[in-house]
């Protein structure tokens, strides 16, 4: 692996962190917010998001049924929007040093279609309380399914700036960005697997690994799709990571780690 690579994967892992786990913030207090806008005191809503446990909320007495739906498409919406508004507000000044920003946006899409499809039935998740609420079921599968097809799409768009060229061979990207993701994943399983009560925790960073590896051989394939649009659209793609990028990244997953542990657990 050269010298270049592992500088790659650096700024990948420690995008990947610090991305996922602004989307995790942002998507509790999307709900928290909806829910102190539907009239529930701010004393009854208390928000629990731990940086590699399953984050959740708990409302003091309850929903009341007349107000569940919306509430709970607050979450997705508000990690959707906000990723994808960082995203528009900085492409034009993308640099390794905003790409994990960057990646917020694409991830939040990927990670929220995915969620909702994958939870349609489980009881008590957002896409199973939206669907309860009237949301039709087939137009939510259509959204998530749209959602996933915009992120990968912009995935491809911003790999390049983590330093992976557009001409880097197939096997060469899917190692720099499985090496890059796939690690997170396993810290959030190790952590699970020492320090949580909760067997729930464990079980969700097995599917945390397995998303970021689907998503990772996903992103490497789409390069070739995504080159003609890169061409078209002159696209500058010649960026090279620098450890400077990479301490940085991480730096930042460091950051948002230490303000959930703080905070909000
Ligand atoms: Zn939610």
């Amino acid at each position: 692996m050269t010298n270049r690579s592992i500088k790659s994967i650096l700024l990948v892992f420690g995008a990947t962190g610090f991305s996922f786990n602004i989307g995790n913030v942002i998507h509790e207090f999307g709900h928290a917010v909806a829910d102190r806008m539907s009239g529930i005191p701010l004393s009854n809503i208390h928000v629990i998001i731990h940086p590699f446990f399953s984050p959740h909320m708990n409302i003091e007495g309850g929903i009341p049924e007349s107000m569940i739906g919306w509430p709970d498409a607050a979450g997705p919406l508000a990690n959707v929007a906000f990723g994808l508004l960082i995203f528009a507000i900085l492409w034009k000044k993308r640099t390794p040093f905003t790409f994990p920003l960057l990646l917020w946006g694409p991830l939040a899409c990927v990670q929220e279609g995915i969620g909702q499809i994958m939870t349609l039935s489980d009881h008590g998740s957002d896409a199973a309380r939206m669907i309860a609420a009237g949301f039709p079921e087939p137009l939510l599968i259509v959204i998530s399914i749209l959602l996933i097809l915009i992120g990968i799409s912009l995935f491809g768009l911003i790999f390049p700036i983590a330093g992976i060229s557009m001409d880097t061979p197939f096997f060469r990207r899917l190692g720099i960005i499985t090496g890059g993701m796939i690690p997170y994943g396993l810290l959030t399983l190790l952590i699970c697997v020492l320090a949580s009560p909760n067997q729930q925790d464990v079980s969700r960073s097995y599917n945390i690994i397995g998303g970021f590896a689907i998503i990772a051989v996903v992103v490497a394939a789409v390069y070739s799709p995504v080159r003609w649009l890169v061409k078209r659209f002159q696209i500058r793609t010649d960026f090279q990571a620098k450890w400077s990028h990479g301490i940085c990244s991480v730096g930042l997953m460091a950051v948002i780690v230490v303000l959930q542990l703080l905070f909000l657990n």
